[in-house]
């Protein structure tokens, strides 16, 4: 392949050793065929949503609740540190990161429990720990693998918005940082391995929303002028149904940036909604792939979606959908009655919702 190459894996595929040695098999063929690779990962599966319990509970139900969440997600780290990595000074080495890492999460975490206050940006400041922690253990990985690899800091190499939870990437400002971070571990001749979901503005930690790391794949890929952003997941490509809900759903091979879009705006929850932006932007290939059956054809999406002529491509399906109709009898010259509306139906401020709602809002805003 011509051009750089941007690989992004899921939580799944980076939830322990034995899938994160599969992530590194995977790498390591690519580089057959691509000089430039960026590795973009997920949290481990299921650290997200701990991370997050944890300042709930730091919020609601004081300091001790720290230390009943903490020591878990310590340990989880360290157990796959302590499977993958036989050398003794290498394991000690990312193990001491591990525990620098959780002595950080304890303190944002204590300052959660006194002030009974859990804000955007405090919980974007504790989630960023589960892709800094993932992104850290496989650049080592790949090192111990043969693979030259170059952690690079998320935070450094993707710029964005200020809304933090839900935070929107500034592609302008990433071209400038990722040329800076990534190029040098290129020109070394090492895959840049970096943190999904974690950007940065103005020296503060943010978060891109729930399944974000797609996201930051796909804003990599247009900030580095990639030839393919690949996303690396659990199933064998967008499929034509959710098949949590549909047990035979089948993938679809080619589908085109519309479509993709849609299917994903609606529920189709193997690509984050805003993943398709970035790459129509600079007219660059997404490729969705299965972890697990690396050898499957997985789904291409381009411009023109292969000129595949079909009546129905795939159906997805959101839950939880609320519909709210207004009528009123004051509409007539009434200026603002439809801000005072929307105002009324603002997200609430829970954080898992807020990150997905704005998200939403701010899709519409881009004129999709
Ligand atoms: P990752 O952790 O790799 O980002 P996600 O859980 O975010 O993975 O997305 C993959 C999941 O999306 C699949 O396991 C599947 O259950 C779900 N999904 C929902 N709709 C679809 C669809 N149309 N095609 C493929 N997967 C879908
Ligand atoms: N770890 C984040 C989440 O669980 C981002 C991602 O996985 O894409 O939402
Ligand atoms: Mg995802």
């Amino acid at each position: 392949m011509t051009g750089p190459l941007v690989m992004k894996f899921g939580g799944t595929s980076v939830a322990g050793a034995a899938a994160m040695t599969d992530v590194a098999r995977i790498v390591k063929d690519a580089t057959a065929g691509s000089r430039h690779i960026v590795v973009v990962v997920s949290a481990m599966s299921g650290v997200t949503d701990a991370l997050l319990a944890a300042c709930r509970a730091a919020r609601d139900g004081g300091i001790e609740q720290v230390e009943r969440h903490l020591p878990e997600l310590q340990s989880r780290h360290l157990a796959v540190v302590n499977e993958l990595f036989a050398d003794a000074a290498i394991a000690c080495d990312i193990a001491a990161e591990v525990t620098r890492a959780c002595d950080e999460l304890r303190g944002v975490l204590t300052s959660v429990a006194i002030l009974q206050e859990l804000t955007p940006r405090g919980a974007d400041r504790v989630t960023a720990a589960g892709e800094l922690l993932s992104s850290r253990i496989v650049a080592t990985l790949l090192r111990e693998s043969g693979i030259p690899a170059r952690w690079i800091d998320a935070r450094r190499a993707v710029v964005s918005d200020a809304g933090f939870g839900a935070a929107w990437p500034d592609l302008a400002a990433t071209t400038i940082a990722a040329a800076g971070e990534i190029t040098p571990a290129w020109q070394a001749g090492e895959v840049g391995v970096t943190g999904g979901f974690l950007p940065q503005r103005q020296r503060a930690s943010t978060t891109l929303g729930r399944g974000g790391s797609d996201v930051s794949a796909a804003v990599l890929g247009a900030a580095l002028d990639a030839a393919e952003i690949q996303i690396w997941t659990d199933v064998d490509g967008m499929l034509t149904a959710d098949p949590r809900v549909v047990h035979d759903a089948q993938p679809v091979g080619r589908l085109s940036f519309d479509e993709a879009a849609e299917l994903a705006y609606f529920g189709a929850k193997v690509l984050h909604p805003s993943t398709i932006l970035p790459a129509v932007e600079k007219n660059i290939p997404v490729r969705i792939l299965n972890t697990l059956r690396p050898g499957n054809p997985g789904s291409l999406i381009t411009a023109d979606g292969g000129g595949a002529d079909r009546a129905l491509t795939a159906i997805a399906c959101k839950r939880n959908v609320t519909v709210v109709n207004v009528t009123s009898t004051r509409m007539l010259h009434a200026h603002g009655f439809l801000r005072k509306v929307l105002r009324g139906l603002r997200a609430p401020r829970d954080l898992g919702g807020r990150g997905h709602d704005l998200r939403s809002e701010r899709l519409d805003d881009a004129g999709r």
